[in-house]
């Protein structure tokens, strides 16, 4: 591992060079004036291993563009290079900064301090790996994991596609888990119709329809909805979610409802949390 730069990151200085004239700003007649910046927040969470890592600064940061949308004062975006302190790998980190005031000399004076808003590329928590659903679904957790690799790459033409499928392999498999004397059927059956066939829950039904509804409008042609690809995801994670609870929870159902115990019939977290929880050691 790279030994980490002794560095305060609350008074780490970039230094920036405008590469034009900021609307309204008087750059003394330059567009080479150096401008010193505090960063006093670095990225916590590598968008690289997806791992949760500080980065450390790696090189001259660049501004990159002005804003004059809403805001009455110019905003800037300072690019940052940095790297992670685990995988050693280099991405961007991107602070966003006021011109508050007078703009002096080349100094740091009339800037805010850049506050961090994002990385390059987009930082997406990795799907925490579940036990139960790769037994019920694994081509759901291939195809969730790819599509968020696309998200990682910024292919977001795919992204709609990708989730809509995953949710349907997620859905079908387990049904087809709970019935498998029915798989040929549930296989040719539309997805909508799956759900309202089979799943008894009205909230989940509800759920998961509107995750079909929404993941089929990304397929068309001309997009009919407004809803975004982060409102599909959510969906979907709350499906899985649902999935996840009925399965651990018919296995626990089983474990404790026999005098026979079999270590295949031990689920995941939650019931390992009930029979080795901390009380179980400290009496
Ligand atoms: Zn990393």
């Amino acid at each position: 591992m790279r030994s980490s730069q002794d560095v305060d990151i609350t008074r780490l200085l970039v230094s920036f060079v405008p590469r034009q004239k900021l609307e309204g700003i008087d750059l003394a007649g330059t567009d080479l004036a150096v401008i010193d910046l505090h960063i006093r927040e670095l990225p916590t969470f590598c968008p690289r291993c997806r791992n949760s890592a500080l980065a450390t600064v790696c090189g001259k940061a660049s501004w990159v563009q002005s804003y004059d949308g809403d805001s009455p004062e110019p905003e800037a975006v300072v690019e940052v290079p940095v790297r992670c302190c685990i995988c050693d790998q280099l991405y961007v980190a991107l602070y966003a900064t006021m011109h508050e005031g007078a703009f002096g000399d080349g100094s740091s004076q009339g800037w805010s301090d850049p506050h961090f808003f994002a990385t390059v590329p987009p930082a997406i928590a990795p799907t925490l790996p579940s036990k139960t659903i790769m037994k019920i679904s694994p081509s759901f957790s291939k195809i969730f994991d790819e599509t968020v690799a696309a998200e990682l790459a910024g292919l977001t033409e795919l992204l709609g596609a990708g989730y809509r499928r995953a949710l349907e392999f997620l859905v079908k498999d387990y049904l087809i888990f709970k019935n498998p004397e029915r798989a040929d059927v549930i296989k040719r059956t539309f997805l909508a119709n799956c759900i309202k066939d089979n799943i008894d829950d009205d909230t989940i039904t509800e759920l998961a329809d509107k995750a079909v509804s929404i993941g089929n409008d990304f397929t068309h042609f001309e997009r009919r909805g407004v809803h975004e690809v982060a409102d599909l995801k959510g969906l979907i994670v709350l499906v899985r979610r649902w999935v996840e609870f009925k399965e651990d929870a018919a296995l626990a159902r089983a474990r404790f409802s026999s005098d026979v115990r079999p270590a295949e019939l031990r689920v995941g977290l939650a019931v390992d949390d009930l029979t080795s929880g901390p009380t179980s050691k400290g009496g």
